[in-house]
C-alpha cells in the first residue's frame, strides 16, 4: 500500500473516531451504530481497561490516569489555554438577576422557582450550574477546555468567532504547508518541470505527497496536524451553527434527547388547550411581565409516565400520546434569522 494511502487512512480513521467520541451521544445518532460505538468507547472499553489494570498492576495505573484526566477535563488548568494565550476572552458569563428577564421558562426543560443549591440563586430559564466554574451560567451551552471557561449567553458569539478564526488559521496552515510540499516536488525534480502538476493522475499525485510528507517530516507533520485538527474545528463550527439555527444549545439538546427516549418508550402524553392553564404561582416572579419582549409561548402541556411514581393524569384536558419530538414546541426557536440575531446581538445582562 502506498505511503500516502496509509497516511490518508490513518487521518480518516482518527477523524472518524474523534467524531464518534465527541458527537456519538447527540440525539440523532444515539440509536445508530455511531451511538453504540460511542457508548462502547466511553463505558465498556474503560471497564475492560480497568479490569486489565487491576489484574496486572494491582490497580496502580487507573487512578493515575483518571487523576490526570480529571485534572485536564474537570479542573481549571492552563495546559490547553497555553496554546490560546491571546484568545482568553469572555470572563463574564456568570449572570445577574437581570438574566431572569432574557428568556421565559418553557415549562418543559426549564421551570420557574428552581433555586441553585450551590449559588442559592433563582435559576433563569436556559441556565445551568457549571461545577468547574462553580457558578450558574446564563444560557449555558457547554464548559470548554479550549478557553478554560463556560460558553453561554454573553460569550457564545465570541466562541463562534474563535472557531471561525481557528478554521481560517488551520485552512491557511494546510494551504501553506501543502504549497511548500508541492514546491519541494518541483525543486527535487521528482517530476519533470514540463509536466504540469494538475495533469498527474490522482493516485500518483497522492503517492508523491506521501513521500514528501515523510521526506520533509517537519513540514509534513504540520500539514498532517493542521489537516486533522482542521476537520475537528470545522466539525465544531458546523455543529454550533446548526444549534443556533435550530434555536437550542448543547445543554438543551441533552435534555431534548431524554424527551426523545421517553417518547420512543411511549411515556409522554400531550394536551394542547387553547389557552395555557395557570402554572403554579411564583409570587416573586411574573414571567409575562419580565419577558414581554420574547414573542413565543406555548400552551402545550406534558405528562411523563413514571412507573415508579404513578400519579393521576390531570383532568380537564384531552391527552394523547406524543409520537415524535417534532410535536413539541421549542419556545426558544424563533426561526433561523431571529435565532442568529439573538446570539450575535444578545440582550445585555
Ligand atoms: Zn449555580
Ligand atoms: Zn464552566
Amino acid at each position: 500500500m502506498g505511503t500516502i494511502r496509509q497516511v490518508g487512512l490513518v487521518i480518516l480513521g482518527i477523524s472518524f473516531f474523534t467524531f464518534i467520541a465527541l458527537f456519538g451521544h447527540v440525539p440523532r445518532l444515539r440509536s445508530t451504530p455511531i451511538g453504540w460505538i460511542n457508548r462502547f468507547m466511553w463505558s465498556v472499553f474503560p471497564r475492560w481497561l480497568s479490569y486489565i489494570d487491576r489484574r496486572f498492576t494491582g490497580g496502580y495505573i487507573g487512578p493515575l490516569v483518571s487523576g490526570i484526566g480529571n485534572y485536564l477535563m474537570n479542573e481549571k488548568h492552563p495546559v490547553i489555554m497555553a496554546f490560546y494565550l491571546t484568545l482568553d476572552f469572555c470572563p463574564h458569563c456568570r449572570y445577574s438577576a437581570r438574566a431572569l428577564r432574557v428568556y421565559p421558562y418553557d415549562h418543559v426543560n426549564f421551570r420557574p422557582g428552581v433555586i441553585c443549591r450551590t449559588c442559592h440563586l433563582r435559576k433563569p430559564a436556559r441556565s445551568k450550574h457549571c461545577s468547574t466554574c462553580k457558578h450558574c451560567i446564563a444560557k449555558h451551552d457547554h464548559h470548554c477546555v479550549w478557553i478554560n471557561n463556560c460558553v453561554g449567553q454573553l460569550n457564545i458569539r465570541h466562541f463562534i468567532y474563535f472557531l471561525g478564526a481557528t478554521d481560517a488559521l488551520l485552512t491557511y496552515g494546510v494551504y501553506l504547508t501543502f504549497d511548500i510540499l508541492q514546491n519541494v516536488f518541483m525543486l527535487r525534480a521528482v517530476i519533470p518541470s514540463n509536466v504540469p502538476m494538475s495533469s498527474l493522475p490522482w493516485s500518483i499525485y497522492m503517492h508523491l505527497l506521501g513521500i514528501m510528507i515523510v521526506e520533509e517530516i517537519y513540514i509534513g507533520a504540520v500539514f498532517l496536524l493542521a489537516s486533522l485538527t482542521g476537520i475537528l474545528s470545522y466539525g465544531f463550527t458546523i455543529y454550533h451553527l446548526y444549534l443556533i439555527w435550530a434555536g437550542t444549545t448543547t445543554n438543551e439538546t441533552i435534555k431534548w434527547s431524554d424527551w426523545q427516549d421517553d417518547i420512543k418508550n411511549g411515556d409522554i402524553l400531550i394536551a394542547e388547550p387553547d389557552e395555557s392553564p395557570p402554572y403554579a404561582e411564583d409570587d416573586e416572579y411574573d414571567e409575562d411581565e419580565l419577558c414581554r419582549h420574547w414573542p413565543k409561548r406555548t400552551t402545550q402541556l406534558f405528562y411523563r409516565r413514571d412507573p415508579e411514581n404513578v400519579t393521576e393524569l390531570p383532568r380537564g384536558f384531552l391527552w394523547r400520546r406524543v409520537e415524535s419530538l417534532s410535536e413539541m414546541d421549542n419556545v426558544y426557536d424563533l426561526g433561523w434569522s431571529k435565532n442568529f440575531r439573538d446570539v450575535f446581538w444578545p440582550r445585555e445582562l
